[in-house]
């Protein structure tokens, strides 16, 4: 059994819920008093939205590598990072450690390729949903990622800083996401990728007619299947 080594606090709120799903599922499967292993490192948020604001990707890799390195130092078998934004500078993290990371985008591709489906709407930062990043790990496992319009992505970008990742939850931003749901799979969605880790404080299975992939669920499983839990 491996320590996952968490990259949190991107925002914390997101990380609260992959830290309790884990233990959660931990203690589902294991009983008794059992719980995950995790060294979490949490940042600060300010520091991250400062270095993607000013487009800095390089020195926000460099930044959250050493951080990752840090964690193996530490004893983690494995390190995650919790979010999907982040993963725009995935392979700088990777490549600077010698133990596995579990990539946020793998996972979900591999939900979504178990479910069958292979054209999936988008939801998540401006910088997830613009580069070519994440569409281009899915299209790797063979998946069709659909975005939504420029009005439609302000609107979810909008919501996920100014409200998500300060813990602000509203019906109105619910049902603002719902109605973008509701165009993209007019488009041809057949599932939505919940692709900012803090979505899944504001909507679920519940606001959607087709399936949802909740990245930060998806990714604590496969951490979890990783460490040997
Ligand atoms: N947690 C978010 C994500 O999954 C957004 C915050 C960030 O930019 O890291 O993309």
């Amino acid at each position: 059994m491996k320590t996952i080594g968490v990259l949190g606090g991107m925002s914390w709120e997101s990380s609260l819920e992959w830290y309790r799903r884990a233990n959660e599922q931990v203690r589902g499967r294991l009983g008794g008093y059992h719980s995950a292993p995790i060294l979490l490192d949490s940042l600060d948020f300010a520091e991250i939205e400062a270095l993607q604001a000013a487009g800095n990707w390089d020195a926000a890799g460099r930044f959250l590598a050493t951080h990752a390195q840090g964690l193996e130092a530490a004893g983690a078998g494995l390190v995650v990072l919790c979010t999907n934004t982040m993963h725009l500078v995935a392979d700088q993290i990777a490549d600077a450690i010698g133990i596995p990371f579990v990539h946020i985008g793998d996972t979900t591709a591999e939900a979504i390729n178990a479910s069958g489906l292979s054209t999936v709407g988008l939801l998540g930062t401006a910088f997830t949903m613009e580069q070519a990043f994440y569409r281009d790990r899915l299209a790797a496992h063979g998946i069709t990622t659909l975005i939504p319009g420029d009005e439609d992505r302000g609107t979810v970008h909008r919501i996920i800083y100014d409200e998500l990742v300060q813990g602000i939850v509203t019906e109105e931003s619910r049902q603002a996401y719902r109605e973008v749901i509701g165009r993209l799979i007019e488009e041809g969605a057949e599932g939505i990728i919940l692709g900012c880790t803090e979505i899944e404080l504001l909507i679920g299975e519940r606001d959607s007619s087709v399936p949802v992939f909740p990245t930060t669920a998806l990714h604590v499983t496969a951490a979890l299947a990783a460490a040997g839990l």
